[in-house]
């Protein structure tokens, strides 16, 4: 281990004692009390020097013997410290493709913001190169969001859509003016190549069937079509269902854009889910989608430039979460925002009972062991898969979190 205070993390002394890690309230931290030759001694843990070097370099300092030893547990309990050797395999693989790693340097230094134990930031980043994800609709939304996630280093990111390009569709960061013509989903797959850091991995043996069933590590729904993104019709996610892929809807619908629900089968409420629960709120609602998806189909569909790019940017960025093992708050809800005021707001998807996908039936299960006396959190008594990909972000309580 080659400990380095996270460089991601402004510092800054508080008093002559307490320095304070970060600026933004949601990372930063303090740490204190620390005497002059302990802070000072910080300037060393850059990465640069193993723990048997710093020891030499703490007794030539006169800091007392297993303070060095303290001092690197301490910042490492915080989450201030990471390991410049530390991630595993596929972080060292990622470490001698310096051109690549160039690409990821600001997203390296993002995941070390968010991340608790050394090593972990680079080891996330390098396991984003073997996930695959499918985006279904190569639209202004989707194409934009494919091209984000490639350029973050998501190792394969497939595209799936029909028809040609339309003038209607170019974007930038999406699919550009010359493919206008060309057929669509070969041209955001360009896009997607065009904007990646490094060459594509091969494809193993374990390819998955073209359904977007097994394999993918999430599929992304980005459909052009504007009633799908406002009702979006459930048997279109039957499969992902009975696969268990997690599946994220994004798009724009008239004025309004849409991110979520990100659905965790079995475990968060998905399409099905929402259209019952809008069905018990409104019983036009049912009436109202019928007549939508009856209606005319129109060429050209309302969708502001800037708002399909802000929708490809925060779902990209709930897709990447999801990804690097958390639960983005997308989970069983839709965040929507409309033009022109522009207030982003969550509008909850809870699970119905009436659904299949028996999310409803889990959810009420750990309501009840909860009521029976168990301890746990809300964050713990999710599913597995929540479990699983809880956030990873905590840090000891108390005195270590910043008042700023
Ligand atoms: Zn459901």
């Amino acid at each position: 281990m080659h400990p380095k205070v996270k460089p991601a993390l402004r510092r800054g002394w508080r008093d002559l004692n307490t320095v304070q890690f970060g600026m933004a309230p949601a990372h930063a931290l303090t740490l204190g009390p620390l005497d002059t030759a302990t802070g000072s001694f910080l300037e060393l843990l850059d990465g640069t020097r193993g723990l048997p070097l710093l020891r030499e370099e703490g007794h030539r300092s006169d800091l007392p013997d297993g303070h060095v030893d303290a001092l690197v547990r301490r910042l490492g309990q915080a989450g201030l410290l990471d390991d410049a050797t530390g991630g595993g395999p596929a972080a060292d693989a990622l470490r001698g493709k310096k051109r690549v790693l160039d690409r990821l340097r600001p997203d390296l230094a993002s995941l070390s913001v968010i991340t608790c134990e050394p090593g972990d930031a680079i080891g996330r980043l390098a396991a984003r190169r073997a996930l695959r994800v499918r985006v279904r609709g190569a639209g202004r939304v989707g194409a934009v969001l494919a091209s984000l996630l490639s350029g973050a280093g998501v190792g394969e990111v497939d595209v799936r859509d029909g028809g040609c390009v339309e003038p209607w569709d170019v974007a930038p960061g999406g699919l550009p003016a010359e493919a206008v013509g060309d057929r669509r989903d070969e041209a955001a797959r360009r896009a997607v190549r065009g904007a990646a850091p490094d060459r594509p991995p091969r494809r193993g043996p374990g390819t998955p069937p073209d359904d977007g069933g097994p394999g993918f590590s999430l599929v992304i729904l980005a459909l052009r079509d504007d009633i799908a993104v406002h009702a979006p019709d459930p048997s279109a996610a039957d499969s992902l269902i009975a696969s268990g892929t997690p599946h994220l809807y994004a798009g724009v619908v008239e004025g309004t854009g849409v991110v979520g629900p990100l659905v965790l089968p079995g475990d968060t409420g998905c399409a099905r889910c929402l259209h019952e629960d809008r069905t018990d709120r409104d019983p036009a609602w049912p009436r109202l989608v019928a007549q939508w998806r009856s209606g005319r189909t129109r060429e050209v569909r309302p969708c502001d430039l800037a708002l399909a790019t802000t929708v490809a940017g925060l779902a990209a960025a709930h897709a990447l979460a999801f990804l690097d093992g958390r639960v983005p708050s997308s989970a069983g809800a839709r965040w929507e925002v409309s033009l022109p005021g522009l207030d982003w707001h969550a509008r909850p998807v809870p699970p119905h009972p009436a659904c299949p996908c028996g999310a409803a039936v889990r959810g009420k299960a750990e309501h009840t062991s909860k009521d029976a006396g168990t301890h746990e959190t809300m964050a713990e008594h999710r599913s597995s898969v929540r479990s699983r990909r809880k956030a990873d972000t905590t840090r000891p309580a108390g005195t270590w979190r910043a008042h700023v």
